[in-house]
């Protein structure tokens, strides 16, 4: 899903936490950056697989994998993958929940709050797309399934990202 839609609908919430649910301001903005912030984990794989620096050539890069992967008939979709995004999973979930246990971090809940509106988003759009939501919503399925799953860049050829 692309960046500004996932800005928009996170926008459109936090109003919906400020206003209407009389969350405070420091928490609706820690759960507005939240909610596109998590896709920074984009830019950690694509530094880990090119040793580049570059953002918007990271971007591009997701952009063209997104959509070679999408344009595969959908029988051989499952076994390509095209991406390993550290912080989107249940797991994450998980442990940000913990930590807003701790009095002096509940402000966690609120990046809880986010990483879990732009994961239900995701899925969503994979539903949508035909795409697997299950490699979005666990970290442990991601690794345990993409073993057995050829990294789809390794198929592109003349790449230049
Ligand atoms: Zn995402």
């Amino acid at each position: 899903m692309l960046p500004k839609w996932h800005i928009l609908f996170g926008a459109l919430f936090t109003i919906v936490l400020y206003f209407a649910l009389n969350v405070s301001f420091f928490h609706s903005l820690i759960f507005f950056f939240s909610s596109f912030l998590i896709d920074i984990d984009h830019c950690f794989y694509y530094v880990y697989r090119k040793k580049n620096f570059s953002f918007k050539r990271a971007y591009n890069w997701f952009l063209l994998l997104e959509n070679k992967f999408y344009s595969l008939p959908k029988g051989k979709r499952r076994r390509y993958d095209y991406g390993f995004c550290i912080f989107h999973g249940i797991e994450v979930l998980l442990i940000l929940l913990l930590l807003s246990l701790i009095p002096e971090l509940s402000f966690f809940f609120f990046i809880f709050l986010g990483f879990l509106f732009h994961l239900v988003q995701d899925m969503l759009n994979a539903i949508c797309k035909g795409g697997n939501p299950f490699m979005v919503l666990s970290i442990i399925y991601k690794i345990t399934c993409g073993k057995y799953k050829i990294n789809l860049e390794d198929r592109i050829e003349n790449t230049s990202y």
